[in-house]
């Protein structure tokens, strides 16, 4: 029988993260490795184990707008803390390789890049943490606190601030839902396993996607589902052990990872199968109606969770966590001054979720600097920006 709790999955999530009663205080990772290891291992937090952190600057997205804006804040000797679901799935890393950057060799990949920033940044102070960040407070009045007035909530970490970037890109998820997915969003149907996979005890759970971030996200979820349906509706062809895959596509995949996923007892993969609708009713999703590829008979797989991770086409901006906090254009991008400040003060957006027609890496990396430049002003009451060119 499906628990309550698997119904109010959301709300839960948000207590859990505002309930909690730890603060630790800034602290800066050792290195940018051991910040960024993931632990598929890990039990989920308890609400004890919850940190609160306390920064200067937090900044949700560590794609090349949010790593240029830590390192440059970092710079600045603001306490800066960094929040990014999954370096994997942005659009800087799908890149195979970054011709365009300045200064940078055309066969260096887009995760390569990507990795240098972040530990440029984490060289010069900035704490990187992995988390899905699913709301924040924007305000004083939201948050109780007229230091900290903005809050920023992940299923791992409460984030308090004193100014807050907005930099998760454009890589959301676009084209046409799925049958059943919008009705049942948040009633069995999710996109974040780190912030509902601990609903699902016990419980069967379907993974959709082809992605390495639905790998991970797969692998987050043995831990507690009792049968995992990885369901791609591609032939990823496992390793062959010469370490060759068995599409050209899917080279972009994490075989290790994979390999990890599919050798976990609990993962059941329905491969070149394709979702057609998420079914359920009054209670939430009770299963996933799939197709394998060139047949015309439809299969009810009986899950109570069903977990989308399509790849993005790089044109939606990532806003669910804010939209209601901060204006929006008519394209769904984040509205800012020439500050990179939106509507709130002290909230700044850069990068992708600015949904321009500009979106390049060079701009992206300008917008963080802009905002962190800004953010400085702002922080220490300054008329004028303070150039960041004295070498230190
Ligand atoms: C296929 C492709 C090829 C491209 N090729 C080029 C090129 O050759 N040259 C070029 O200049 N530009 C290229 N671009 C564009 C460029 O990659 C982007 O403009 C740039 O990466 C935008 O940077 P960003 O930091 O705004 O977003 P992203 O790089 O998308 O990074 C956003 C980060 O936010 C994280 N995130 C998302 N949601 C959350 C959340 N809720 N909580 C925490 N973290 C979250 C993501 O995991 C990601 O790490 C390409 C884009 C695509 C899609």
């Amino acid at each position: 029988m499906k628990s309550l709790a698997g119904r109010i999955r959301v709300a839960a999530s948000l207590a859990l993260a505002v309930a909690a009663p730890v603060c630790l205080g800034f602290v800066t990772p050792p290195s940018a490795a051991s910040s960024a290891t993931y632990n598929y291992a890990g039990s989920p937090l308890s609400m004890q184990d919850m940190e609160v952190i306390e920064c200067d600057v937090a900044i949700v997205g560590g794609g090349p707008a949010g790593c240029t804006c830590a390192l440059y804040t970092s710079r600045a000797n603001l306490r800066t803390v960094v929040l990014d679901k999954n370096p994997a799935t942005g659009a800087l890393a799908i890149t195979s390789h970054i011709a365009n950057y300045p200064g940078v060799d055309r066969t260096m990949s887009g995760a390569e890049l990507l990795e240098q920033m972040k530990n440029q940044a984490v060289e010069y102070g900035t704490r990187y943490e992995r988390a899905q960040v699913f709301m924040v407070d924007v305000s004083g009045d939201e948050t109780g606190d007229d230091v900290y007035t903005k809050c920023v909530y992940t299923p791992d970490y409460t984030v308090k601030a004193r100014s807050l970037v907005l930099a998760t890109g454009a890589m959301g998820r676009s084209g046409k839902p799925f049958h059943g997915e919008k009705e049942f969003l948040g009633q069995g149907v999710s996109y974040c396993a780190t912030c509902d996979g601990a609903f699902y005890v016990d419980s069967e759970v379907a993974v959709y996607g082809a992605t390495t971030e639905a790998i991970e996200e797969a692998l987050y979820l043995t831990k507690f589902a009792k049968r995992v349906y990885w369901i791609t509706n591609v032939d990823v062809g496992r390793s062959s052990g010469d370490g060759v895959l068995g599409i050209e596509r899917n080279k972009v995949l994490d075989e290790d990872l994979m390999d990890t996923l599919l050798d976990c007892p609990n993962v059941e993969h329905v491969e070149r199968t394709r979702l057609v609708e998420i079914v359920g009713d009054m209670s939430g999703v009770n299963g996933v109606k799939v197709r394998a590829l060139g047949s015309d008979e439809d299969t009810v797989l009986p899950v109570e969770g069903a977990f989308i991770y399509l790849a993005g086409g790089g044109t939606k901006p990532i806003t669910d966590f804010c939209r209601t906090k901060v204006d929006l254009d008519e394209n769904g991008g984040v509205v800012v001054d020439e500050d990179m400040q939106t509507s709130m003060p002290g909230v700044y957006a850069i990068g992708d979720i600015r949904n321009t027609d500009y979106k390049q890496v060079v701009v992206a990396a300008s917008d963080g600097c802009i905002a962190a430049m800004s953010i400085e002003k702002f922080l220490n009451n300054r008329k004028t920006v303070k150039v960041d060119w004295i070498h230190r």
